[in-house]
């Protein structure tokens, strides 16, 4: 019997029909926000895909970025307006196609006297933005009214603020939804895949010859397995150098780390993201309120750490950031005791040839470009440095770049324009079961059109929101059935983001639920006991601050 897709058994199901032989026109290696955009457009145009996963599905930088779709400012102030339009666009096209999962974010910029950037500068940097999109978001504020929208900010020499607006996501949700397209599209998407090689038509030993599939390994059994396909697309972003130096390419990324602090709500109520630049550094840094929480970020510094597990905060990231928090809010006296948790990604810079030593001494990490880049090996396109407001177009670009391979299956032609998600506002989700406006958005948004069956399976009782969180019981038991959890750390990091939001990995949230979810989760009492205790040392390892090991 078939099972239904990402449901407890299909994994196995489906991996047992891929050692069978089946080939594919694509393989999509790397299930983060470029991977998953790729799989979506690449099923949309009506190939047959399989996406494979080294860990969970988002598990890599696109569960830990900053979560903003912005348009970029930054490539306006370099002079790259084509990018800047393009991010604009597409800003503005995800608001309005993912309406609860994509929304819009105010931001508040102050002018100090003798500061950068004056409030006339950046209205005409501003204006260009809102050019883009079609649309007046900016708004010069007088300095009183701030302490309405950011109480606190510094206003010692503050001659006013600007208003403008960018998005904000839910990271991890989004790569789902994106996923969940290109399943339903017909694809097959697999975490804990990873490939470990690249096959090759002709002898092993000849160079360029062409790419024809990967070798595989479940990294949940250990098997080893081989698929063949027309074209590989190498989208396993910071860790993008691994299958290329497979096929004999020197190092091009350099692996910079961003770190992020979380602290409640109440300690720095902040309604609007906060922009401003580090005492230290002059670095622009953010204070922003998500999910429920305020989140003060980021660094910017190579990670010399292993790639094998997730990158975690030192002592003197936890030090910038607080510093900068108490410079721009100079009377909230934020203390280390009042962090929740922290977290770390990682950003894949290209740069010409990476050396860690040579790279070090010549380019400060926050002087290095942030442009993409695509290559072909043979039939193994590789990209690395994507965004996630831009993954749309990226998906095209690779598209693009496959398409000799994959002729008499992709014309070129095809691939003009981006697909659009369906229709997601809230009026979509039926049925009586009393939930707020803002709610049902923000289902339907996370959720497309299943969102109904979400709620229709749901008991009352499961659609309250658990605690102080904006999560229901409901999506953590609909996460256990349909969505492919295999470890606790993809249900409570990534299916929900309460694991990285609340002390010690919101365990004490859940505790009253382990049962429950142990049971659609299909684990036994022994598994469970081991999935507990590997989370709380995932907590205490990469989400807790430095030293903190002990008291999760
Ligand atoms: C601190 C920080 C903040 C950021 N903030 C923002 C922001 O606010 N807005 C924004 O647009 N961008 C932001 N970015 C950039 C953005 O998050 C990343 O560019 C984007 O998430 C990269 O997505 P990706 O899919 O290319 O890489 P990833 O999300 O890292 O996905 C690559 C995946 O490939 C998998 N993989 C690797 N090797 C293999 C293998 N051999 N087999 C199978 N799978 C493999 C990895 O496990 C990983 O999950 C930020 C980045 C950082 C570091």
């Amino acid at each position: 019997m078939a099972l239904s897709y990402w449901s407890p058994g299909w994994r196995d199901q489906t991996l047992q029909s891929l050692s069978n032989g089946q080939s594919f026109d694509l393989i999509v290696v790397g299930g983060g926000i470029t991977g998953a955009g790729i799989y979506r457009e690449a099923t949309a145009k009506g190939l047959k895909v399989l996406l494979v996963e080294q860990k969970d599905f988002a598990w890599g930088t696109s569960s830990r970025s900053s979560k903003m779709v912005h348009g970029g400012l930054r490539y306006l102030g370099k002079g790259q307006f084509g990018l800047a339009k393009d991010s604009v666009t597409e800003r503005q096209k995800l608001m309005e196609q993912l309406k609860g999962l994509v929304d819009p974010l105010p931001f508040l910029m102050g002018h100090y006297k003798g500061g950068f950037p004056g409030p006339w500068i950046f209205d005409k940097l501003l204006a260009i933005y809102d050019l883009f999109a079609g649309k007046r978001y900016r708004q010069f504020v007088k300095s009183q009214v701030n302490d309405f929208y950011a109480p606190g900010m510094k206003q010692r020499e503050l001659l006013g603020a600007t208003r403008f607006m960018d998005a904000v996501t839910d990271d991890a949700r989004l790569v789902m939804r994106v996923l969940a397209d290109g399943n339903e599209q017909g694809g097959i998407a697999l975490n804990y895949l990873k490939a470990t090689g690249v096959m090759r038509s002709g002898s092993e030993v000849e160079r360029n010859t062409k790419v024809i599939g990967l070798y595989l390994k479940d990294e949940l059994s250990g098997k080893e397995l081989q698929v063949q396909a027309n074209a590989v697309v190498n989208a396993s972003g910071a860790w993008t150098d691994e299958l290329r130096q497979m096929l004999g390419n020197k190092k091009s990324i350099r692996p910079l780390r961003g770190s992020h602090l979380v602290i409640p709500f109440w300690r720095l109520p902040v309604a609007f993201s906060v922009s401003f630049f580090h005492p230290k550094d002059k670095r622009p840094v953010f204070v922003f309120p998500w999910e429920g929480q305020v989140v003060i970020g980021t660094t910017d510094l190579d990670h010399h750490n292993t790639m094998l597990s997730e990158a975690s905060i030192t002592e003197n990231e936890v030090t910038y950031l607080l510093d900068a928090a108490n410079s721009q809010f100079d009377h909230a006296a934020l203390k280390r005791e009042d962090i929740i948790s922290s977290w770390s990604g990682v950003r894949p810079v290209v740069v010409d040839e990476y050396s860690a030593e040579d790279v070090a001494a010549t380019n400060k990490p926050s002087d290095e470009k942030r442009e993409h880049m695509v290559w072909d090996d043979a039939g193994c396109i590789s990209i690395a440095g994507g965004k996630l407001t831009t993954f749309r177009l990226l998906a095209l670009e690779v598209l693009r770049a496959a398409q000799p391979y994959l002729q008499n299956n992709l014309s070129i032609s095809d691939l003009d324009a981006p697909s659009d998600f369906s229709e997601s506002d809230e009026s979509v989700l039926i049925g009586d079961h009393k939930l707020s406006k803002q709610r049902r958005q923000r289902l339907v948004g996370r959720y497309g059109d299943i969102a109904n069956q979400l709620v229709e399976q749901a008991d009352i009782d499961d659609l309250t929101l658990l605690g102080n969180t904006e999560v229901c019981l409901q999506e953590l038991f609909w996460a256990c059935e349909n969505e492919a959890v295999e470890h606790l750390d993809d249900l409570l990091l990534r299916r929900v983001r309460i694991g990285m939001l609340y002390p010690e990995g919101a365990i004490h949230l859940i505790q009253p639920w382990t049962e429950l979810l142990r049971e659609r989760l299909q684990w036994p009492i022994q598994k469970w006991d081991e999935e507990w205790h590997r989370y709380k040392n995932i907590i205490a390892d990469h989400y807790s601050l430095p030293n903190q090991k002990e008291c999760v």
